[in-house]
């Protein structure tokens, strides 16, 4: 039952992106508003897990992204000075095979790359520096009003929130949020491998130690090595994910780690610092017409590496109960749908942060832990 020709999306980001291309494909206008005055993605990494590849397979991107990624051969989970394996789980062609979809690294700029270009390709219109402030219902057109910051107002039949962390959109529905912060902070770069002093191991690795761990990763056929690194600490506060750190600082922190670790930061000449922060599950993602999708409506912290995979998953979800049920009925499926496997994921990242961070003698119990971990390690 499609009651829909027309659908305002705000933010451009992978979940925004996501959702225009499986909307415009079902025929529907897509207008995308996105805040940033150039299309672009911060540089770094994402996994991407078999799940989030079926949905960018029924999108038509496999082979478009072939070309750009890394395939990991294991998840492991290593001891953050002897290199000892407490976990080395097969991906590769296991995973392909396993998994009727391949487990992928990619940088962030190629996926959003080759998203934005098939959804101009798909005839979705992209608007750059249209910062979203508020939405109306328009009672009179039945119909959804945004207003941009530079004036302008558009209406359609709905409006996705895909604004990320930050949502204006969420802020509107729900009004401010509390987000808790974890006492840990987040430091993340990517290396050119020509600079590397180290070669490392092609798998995805988590480095667990006490009160810190690291996760390093080959990007664009292994061209680049992306990293990130935890910290357990309380002297920093911003979320952004552009603010600079202080690499030596981060050397600091690591020293005395395993030489893999120790060398790869070594070759670090710059890097960025964002503190992680926990929030609870929301009390409705939709209102009249309006929904919210990805970080906007479930942010995760990143030690499951399912964020980009569930807004992905959101997208294709959203548009299929879009094309079967009347804007009502779709967006209450679409919630009963998305709400329980994300926040399942956001709960499993969050005891993850427990998990890689081993004191003392919780070295013996972490292999059964990992082991149980690691059976849901790769959601289907
Ligand atoms: P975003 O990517 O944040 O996009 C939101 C967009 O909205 C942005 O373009 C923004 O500019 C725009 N916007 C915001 N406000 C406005 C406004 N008012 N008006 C207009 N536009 C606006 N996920 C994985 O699946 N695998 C991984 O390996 C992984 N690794 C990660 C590693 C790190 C270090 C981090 C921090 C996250 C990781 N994630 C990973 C999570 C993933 O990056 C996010 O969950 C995902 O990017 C969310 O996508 P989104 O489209 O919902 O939000």
């Amino acid at each position: 039952m499609r009651q829909i020709s027309r659908v305002l999306i705000a933010g451009a980001g992978i979940g925004g992106l996501s959702s225009a291309l499986a909307l415009a494909k079902q025929g529907i206008k897509v207008i995308v508003c996105e805040q940033a005055s150039s299309l672009g993605e911060v540089g770094a990494g994402l996994q991407i897990s078999p799940n989030a590849m079926k949905v960018l397979r029924k999108l038509g991107l496999e082979s478009r992204l072939r070309p750009f990624v890394f395939v990991p051969q294991h998840a492991t989970i290593r001891d953050f000075k002897t290199g000892d394996y407490y976990l080395k789980v097969p991906l590769g062609e296991h995973a392909s095979s396993r998994y009727s979809a391949p487990y992928w690294h990619l940088h962030r700029a190629d996926l959003h790359r080759v998203l934005a270009q098939a959804c101009l390709e798909a005839g979705v219109e992209l608007l750059l520096d249209a910062t979203v402030t508020h939405y109306a219902k328009n009672t009179e057109l039945n119909q959804v009003n945004l207003f941009l910051n530079d004036g302008r107002t558009l209406s359609a039949d709905l409006l996705i929130g895909a604004d990320g962390i930050r949502s204006k959109i969420r802020e509107q529905m729900l009004g401010p949020e509390r987000p808790t912060f974890m006492g840990q902070v987040a430091w993340r770069g990517v290396i050119p491998v020509s600079e590397l002093r180290t070669t490392i191991q092609p798998d995805a690795c988590v480095w667990a130690g006490p009160g810190r761990h690291f996760v390093s990763y080959y990007l664009r056929g292994g061209d680049y090595v992306n990293f990130v690194a935890v910290e357990e600490r309380s002297d920093w506060q911003s979320e952004s994910w552009r603010e600079e750190g202080d690499v030596e600082e981060l050397k600091r922190a690591f020293a005395g780690w395993h030489p893999e670790v120790s060398d790869l930061l070594a070759s670090a000449s710059s890097t960025f610092l964002w503190a992680l922060n926990g929030r609870r599950e929301l009390s409705t993602w939709h209102e009249d017409r309006v929904v919210l999708l990805g970080d906007a409506c479930h942010p995760m912290l990143p030690f499951m590496a399912q964020g980009a995979a569930m807004a992905i998953e959101d997208a294709y979800v959203l548009a299929q109960c879009l094309s079967r049920y009347s804007i009502g009925d779709a967006l209450i499926k679409y919630e009963q749908v998305r709400k329980p496997r994300t926040t399942k994921i956001q709960q499993m990242s969050k005891a993850n942060a427990g998990l890689y961070h081993m004191h003392g003698g919780a070295f013996g119990k972490m292999k059964l832990k990992a082991l149980q971990t690691v059976s849901r390690f790769v959601p289907r």
